[in-house]
């Protein structure tokens, strides 16, 4: 599949435009790359496609906010085959004001000769796209999961045909079987697919109640998923087959859950490695000694060596997540920080102003290059 270009990038815009500068930047480049007004130029009409499906998004409050957080991935196969947006039917609704009229009239002189795009064969059902958020103990050793979904499935009155008897279609009356339909809008016309057959010219003869022919009826379900270990935040897991039902014999759409990592109190995730702060008491920094620390399974011991400093990292091979797909797994950083005691009672303060006087002033390599560096404001 080809790489699709930001939709910001598509409107010429920055990423914190607001509504209104958004519809004006639409506004300016629909007009110059509008089919009417280049025909026959194929980059034209993608150009004017590419927009209707950015500014489509983006206009979208809900749709913008999927879309800055999980880019094309939010909507990858996840826009309804049949509808979503067509760049026409957005071009008119932006410019459907009749406020525009004036620049219209200078390029939509002939008539409007578009075909319709709604075939009558079978049509794919939708992808759905949901998120599901999993805890870092669950990524580190995969689980199994349910979602819960809501999604299109055939009728089980009429079997999905949509028609009570079998009956078979009829030719619409609405659109008396063009599949199109013409609406005037102040003083110009658009043309629309009809939407009593969705373009198809054709309608069935005796509708099934429960589902009025569409042959598909709602329907929440639980889908149980493995989610692997060592996943990543973002990752999509697709579950083949249950989107929503197609129409017309079509086959199904695919079902996408988007993982989300919760965020961990203790332990903070790159990629494979995880990291996290202990604290630990001066005597042990300074005399070396044993330090509980946590890890994903419970906790493991580091052996602190005498005399480390603050910041000081230790690494615990093999204690964080596995890569996906293999048998590696990823290591935990341990950094320690020196805590220093804030409520000391009378015996504690003594017995450190003792230590402070037998230690005398500067018995760290901290303290040593300091004073290299800086002798000249000392003596
Ligand atoms: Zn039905
Ligand atoms: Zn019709």
């Amino acid at each position: 599949m080809a790489s699709k270009r930001d939709y910001y990038e598509v409107l010429g815009v920055s990423k914190n435009v607001t509504q209104d500068e958004m519809k004006k930047a639409y506004r300016k480049l629909a007009v110059q790359y509008h089919p009417d007004k280049n025909p026959g130029d194929h980059t034209a009409e993608e150009k004017f496609k590419e927009l209707g499906e950015a500014y489509d998004i983006l206009s979208d409050e809900q749709k913008r906010a999927a879309y800055d957080r999980y880019g094309h991935a939010a909507f990858q196969g996840g826009m309804p085959s049949g509808g979503g947006h067509d760049p026409m039917d957005i071009f008119s609704q932006v410019f459907g004001g009749g406020a525009a009229g004036d620049i219209f009239e200078s390029f939509f002189g002939g008539s409007r000769g578009r075909g319709g795009r709604t075939t009558n064969g079978p049509q794919r059902g939708s992808d759905l796209r949901y998120g599901m958020e999993i805890t870092l103990e669950e990524a580190a050793r995969g689980v199994e999961k349910e979602v819960e979904i809501e999604r299109l499935v055939g009728c089980d009155v009429c079997n999905g045909s949509g028609s009570k008897s079998g009956g078979g279609t009829k030719t619409c009356r609405t659109c008396g079987g063009v599949g199109q339909v013409v609406t005037s809008r102040g003083f110009f016309q658009v043309q629309q697919t009809c939407p009593d057959c969705n373009g198809t010219g054709q309608t069935i003869a005796d509708p099934c109640k429960q589902c009025n022919g569409g042959g598909r009826m709602k329907d929440r379900t639980r889908i149980r998923l493995k989610v692997p270990a060592g996943i990543e935040e973002g990752s999509r897991l697709r579950s083949s087959g249950n989107g929503d039902a197609g129409t017309r014999g079509g086959p199904s759409g695919d079902l996408y859950v988007v993982i989300q990592i919760k965020q961990h109190d203790v332990f903070e995730r790159d990629g494979q490695d995880l990291h996290c702060d202990v604290p630990l008491s001066y005597p042990i920094a300074a005399l070396g000694g044993d330090l509980s620390v946590p890890t994903l399974d419970g906790k493991a011991n580091v052996k602190v060596p005498a005399g480390t400093q603050n910041a000081a990292t230790f690494r615990l091979r093999g204690q964080g997540l596995k890569q996906l797909g293999t048998d590696r797994k990823g290591d935990l950083y341990v950094h320690v920080q020196i805590a220093v005691p804030t409520k000391l009672n009378a015996e504690q303060k003594e017995k450190l102003q003792d230590f402070s006087k037998a230690l005398g002033d500067h018995n760290s390599p901290m303290h040593e290059s300091f004073l290299e560096k800086a002798k000249r404001f000392f003596f």
